[in-house]
């Protein structure tokens, strides 16, 4: 039985999330109980964006958060301002989405606001058009029996009248209409910036997994609907932690700019590229066996080793490792995505700085040919 401020916790885990802490309110008491004392002892500041991340890992809510975390605890990471922006940008770039369905939402009702008031102004028009149309049609009939002059004065006055009244109901619509015209417009180009920036990475500008989710299913059909290959390669930064433990965080967001960058040019128009995690990108090829999505990666490799990197004035020796996988029909995109992890995981092993190839659709290892 544990003591009542005796509390130390260094791993939590699902097995030490005790079942009666899960229900909403004792949970997170307990956890916050936890979580000051918890900060404190590693030097971590108490920041809003921090109390949120260490909340979530007290609690075990992402064992993904959870793991970058346990990581970086090791390493004495410091968890300043910059560090927990983009852990928080990383693991809750959902609520930016969120937000962003948020703002569709309010441009969605504006709209219908201005539709509304619209209809009520194309009623009135309409009603005021029916009802000069009914005056020129009694006067004319009037005009008809009219046989001196002087009986035409009042027709003209009330004909001038009416068509002054006319008139001006008509510019009040048409500005009506240009107002309404302008607020479409600005509504259909926020609408497409917004739908842009929910498919993109915000450090890298790479599409993010949301994406890659949507996307990845539709390549698939494709592939298997014409019978053309599609390929995946996954790509890992090599000691890409070294360079934040020695530069800091800041020039590491640069270097990984600079990989997403030489990656993205890579890319033809109907590749998808795609920040897959923190210093991990993932290349689907459509169209691209084996062999030729090996070579895409390759040349990619050699761009990214033969980069001149400086950081005040230190050459910065970057690499990166990729493995490549071919799409086997009938499997799922992450069954895909888990044979290019594992070459990956081989080029690794073998050295880093290298590609390697799962096994090829019918069973061959061909990486002894990269
Ligand atoms: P390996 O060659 O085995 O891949 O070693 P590594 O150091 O690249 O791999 P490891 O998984 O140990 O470290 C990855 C590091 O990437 C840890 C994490 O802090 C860092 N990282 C993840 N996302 C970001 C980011 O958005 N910006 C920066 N600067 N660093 C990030
Ligand atoms: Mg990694
Ligand atoms: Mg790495």
């Amino acid at each position: 039985m544990q003591k009542k401020n005796d509390f130390i916790i260094n791993r939590p885990d699902e097995a030490n999330v005790p079942e009666d802490v899960k229900e909403e309110f004792t949970q997170s008491y307990a956890v916050v109980k936890r979580l000051l004392p918890f900060l404190a002892k590693r030097g971590i500041p108490a920041s809003p964006k921090n109390y949120r991340i260490f909340y979530d890992y007290l609690l075990y809510t992402n064992p993904s958060l959870n793991k970058t975390i346990n990581e970086l605890l090791d390493n004495n990471a410091k968890f300043y301002s910059q560090l927990s922006s983009s852990l928080y940008d990383h693991f809750y770039s959902n609520e930016a989405l969120d937000q962003q369905a948020k703002a569709i939402n309010k441009a969605a009702m504006d709209f219908m606001a201005i539709s509304s008031s619209m209809e009520q102004s194309l009623e009135s028009a309409i009603s005021q058009t029916s009802r000069y149309k009914k005056v020129l049609n009694d006067t004319s009939k009037q005009m008809a029996q009219i046989t001196s002059a002087d009986q035409l004065q009042p027709f003209l006055e009330e004909l001038m009248t009416e068509t002054e009244q006319a008139l001006t109901q008509n510019d009040s619509f048409s500005s009506r209409i240009n107002e309404a015209n302008q607020i479409i417009a600005t509504l259909k180009e926020e609408l497409k910036n917004q739908t842009a920036l929910a498919k993109v990475d915000e450090l890298t500008k790479l599409y993010n997994r949301r994406h890659l989710n949507i996307e990845a299913p539709r390549m698939i059909s494709h592939s298997l609907e014409t019978g053309l290959p599609l390929s995946a390669i996954l790509f890992d930064l090599d000691h890409f932690k070294r360079i934040n433990d020695t530069w800091g965080h800041n020039y590491g967001d640069k270097v990984l700019i600079i990989c997403a960058d030489t990656i993205k040019k890579s890319a033809r128009g109907s590749d998808l590229p795609v920040r897959f995690g923190g210093e991990e990108f993932l290349l689907l090829c459509s169209g691209l066996d084996l062999l030729a999505a090996a070579r895409v990666a390759e040349r990619i490799r050699l761009v990214i080793s033969n980069t001149d990197i400086t950081i005040r004035g230190n050459s910065l020796p970057v690499t990166i490792s990729s493995g490549v996988a071919q799409y086997i029909p009938g499997e799922e995109i992450n069954d895909l995505i888990e044979r290019a992890d594992k070459a990956l995981y081989r080029a690794k092993g073998e050295g880093r700085n290298r590609v390697r190839l799962a096994e090829s659709p019918d069973g061959t290892d061909l990486a002894s040919k990269t």
